[in-house]
């Protein structure tokens, strides 16, 4: 089969996410990397594009350049992958939708959840793949658990609680280092701190495993080292659609915690837990049962995680096969769309416009309510009402 075409905005080199991108888009070979405006310098950035494979006439300075030579060509990239700080996605992102591009989008998708609404708007009118990378939710396993819900495996589900806790930010004498500090700064990071960073991952997570989307929320915004103007630290309660009980967990400064995302699920006959740091294991309980583990390459898992399993059983596939699920499914959508046929149902979970736009709601909701005193809030767009 043809290698479809790919390009990447920004992850250039020394990125944090840029190195998971590229191995995650060409570890099953569904992809070749093409083109690139890789670097907010432009000569570093057409450099390490080249260093990369990149043929020097697709090796860009920047997204503009990129995509007016890639709109020219008749091999264009086939999907562009925004990887730049935050308050760049909205543009670049809205940018190559309506030029006829497929994105693949950092989260958070935007800053605002007006400009959420738009992205969402512009991907519908353009019929171009707008997805976002939550990529925890294309482990196998996190796979396998949203099968079994969906399977009734744990009856109606009565409670999820999700952390994204880590300790990584807990030094107040790292209160001046540029790579930390901005994050807590409004005019950098916008509203909010560690719940746009990471708590929005969890509750997407949960969203994503139960098959159902938070109605209303009420938080409890910390910042717990002096001279942080945003939250290190979010307690959140919220309820889904379905009524299930929500309870998100979110920090930076809870030292000891490395990478710290787990998630919890308990229905009215069983419960599970998974976490990031584990994710070829799965831990399930029935009800007055005994724990059981259920391991990635196992014989009769889902087809849902074994599609997503590429070696065999006790071996890892850590976070950028993870993300190369994302793109094992985008592959496949994006080959539909060429072909104009309708793409395998399994390959249509990959998170999208939308749930980027529920997580900006989501967040602009937690701040209102922390700003209250805890005031519950209504936590959907409101294109979504
Ligand atoms: P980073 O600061 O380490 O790297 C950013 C890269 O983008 C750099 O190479 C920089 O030169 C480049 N860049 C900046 N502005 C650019 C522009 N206008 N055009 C082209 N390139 C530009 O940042 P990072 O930690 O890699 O984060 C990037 C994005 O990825 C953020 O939105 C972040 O939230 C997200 N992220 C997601 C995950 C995840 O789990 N999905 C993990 C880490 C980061």
């Amino acid at each position: 089969m043809a290698k479809l075409n790919w390009g990447m905005v920004g992850g250039g080199e020394g990125s944090q996410i840029g190195p998971a991108h590229r191995l995650g888009a060409q570890a099953d070979g569904h992809f070749a990397f093409a083109a690139g405006a890789l670097d907010v310098n432009a000569d570093k950035g057409r450099a390490y594009a080249e260093s990369l494979g990149i043929a020097p006439d697709r090796a860009y300075g920047d997204w503009q350049e990129m995509l007016a030579g890639e709109r020219a060509r008749d091999d264009r990239v086939d999907l562009v992958t925004v990887a730049t700080p935050n308050a760049t996605h909205f543009e670049i992102t809205k940018a190559f939708l309506e030029a006829g591009f497929n994105v693949l989008c950092e989260k958070p998708m935007t800053m605002t959840v007006e400009e959420g609404e738009e992205i969402v708007r512009v991907a519908e009118a353009s019929g171009r793949i707008c997805a976002v990378n939550y990529c925890y939710s294309a482990y196998p396993m996190v796979r396998h658990m949203r099968r079994m819900v969906a399977d009734g495996a744990l009856g109606r589900i009565r409670l999820v609680v999700a952390n994204f806790s880590h300790g990584h930010h807990a030094d107040a004498a790292d209160q001046d280092n540029p790579r930390v500090r901005w994050r807590y700064d409004p005019a950098q990071a916008g509203v909010s701190g560690q719940m746009a960073d990471c708590g929005i991952h969890a509750l997407h997570l949960a969203s994503f495993i139960l098959g159902d989307e938070v109605e209303t929320l009420s938080a409890d915004f910390a910042s717990t080292v002096a001279g942080r103007e945003l939250e290190d630290d979010a307690m959140v309660n919220f309820r889904m659609a379905a009524g299930t009980v929500g309870r998100l967990w979110t920090s930076t400064v809870a030292i000891g915690r490395q990478h710290g995302l787990d998630i919890q699920i308990y229905g009215e006959t069983g419960g599970l837990f998974w976490a990031q740091e584990q994710p070829n294991q799965l831990r399930y309980q029935r009800l007055g049962g005994r724990t059981e583990i259920i391991e990635k390459g196992e014989a009769g898992l889902s087809a849902d995680a074994a599609r997503l399993s590429r070696v065999v059983i006790g071996s890892p596939e850590g976070f950028p096969l993870a993300v190369a699920n994302i793109y094992v499914d985008l592959a496949e959508a994006i080959r539909a769309q060429k072909a104009g046929r309708a793409a395998d149902p399994a390959a249509t979970a990959y998170p999208k416009a939308a749930d980027g736009l529920r997580s900006m709601a989501a967040v602009y909701a937690a701040v209102a309510s922390a700003k209250a005193g805890g005031a519950w809030q209504d936590a959907r767009p409101p294109m979504f009402r």
